[in-house]
């Protein structure tokens, strides 16, 4: 049998972007994967291209996740969550607002934690779980104009570190990938951000993001996908608390 036959697994922002690239690695190891989202048309035709199921949340909505959950509950019990939903946006920290702090906050970490206490309680039932958070680099170190994402990805590992050993003896692990500038929608909106504030070219915008990584280069999905996947093994069930970077050895 695969390595995760039998087993099901909801990874939130799982139609695009590093969430396909662990919804398709987790279905490939043999999981029933359910992928959530607040767009459902991306979101369903993804799940049709991969052969998942799709359930529309929104990860800043308390009641949204209530319904989501239950929802994919009710399909089959969750044995593996992958808290990936996120948002990146920047600004200098003077220029910052309120709002865009507590949107930082909503969707990274308070999503996180929501996500986590929907499952936590059928995963105690049932002695066994895998939570993996997906934090970032930005939540081992700082960055200049991301003070509010930094913050809320810092808390995830703080999150993960302390629910880890809460939950050491109840068969439940609970870890954290942290990617480094990464191939998706995201690092393009960064990107053009770059291009619009300070007139770069794309090549330049692009340049000044993977200087970061001393391999040069982006980070692939499907690179933080076999991360994940490792992580979500029966047989990675010592490693516990881990805030594991993905970034050709920027965090050292
Ligand atoms: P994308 O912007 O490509 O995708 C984000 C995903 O999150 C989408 O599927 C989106 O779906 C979902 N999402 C966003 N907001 C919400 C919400 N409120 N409720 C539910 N789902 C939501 O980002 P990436 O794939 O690049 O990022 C995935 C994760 O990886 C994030 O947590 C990000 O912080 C982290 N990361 C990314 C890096 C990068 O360089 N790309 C580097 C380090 C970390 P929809 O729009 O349908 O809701």
């Amino acid at each position: 049998m695969s390595k995760l036959g039998g087993q099901h697994a909801v990874v939130t922002g799982g139609g695009r972007g590093i969430g396909r690239a662990i919804a398709e690695a987790l279905i490939a190891d043999g999981a029933r994967v359910t992928i959530m989202g607040r767009n459902m048309q991306t979101l369903q035709t993804a799940a049709d291209e991969m052969g998942a199921e799709a359930v529309v949340v929104d990860v800043t909505q308390q009641d949204s996740i209530a319904e989501a959950f239950s929802k994919a509950a009710l399909m089959q019990a969750i044995d593996i969550l992958v808290n990936n939903a996120g948002a990146a946006e920047s600004a200098p920290f003077h220029r910052m607002d309120t709002d865009m702090w507590h949107r930082m906050v909503a969707v990274n970490l308070t999503g996180t934690y929501l996500c986590s206490q929907s499952v936590i309680k059928g995963m105690l039932d049932r002695g066994y779980g895998r939570i993996v958070n997906i934090a970032s680099t930005a939540g081992l170190t700082g960055y200049p104009y991301v003070t509010a994402y930094s913050a809320a990805k810092h808390g995830v590992i703080g999150l993960t570190r302390s629910l880890a050993l809460e939950l050491a003896k109840k068969g439940i692990t609970v870890n954290a990938v942290c990617p480094g500038y990464t191939d998706t929608d995201m690092a393009a909106d960064t990107v053009a951000n770059i291009v619009e504030k300070t007139g770069r070219t794309e090549d330049e915008a692009i340049a000044s993001l993977v200087k970061h990584n001393p391999q040069g280069r982006m980070i692939q999905p499907e690179e933080v996908a076999e991360a994940v996947l490792w992580l979500c093994q029966k047989s990675s069930g010592s490693i516990n608390g881990q805030s594991i970077a993905v970034a050709g050895g920027e965090i050292l």
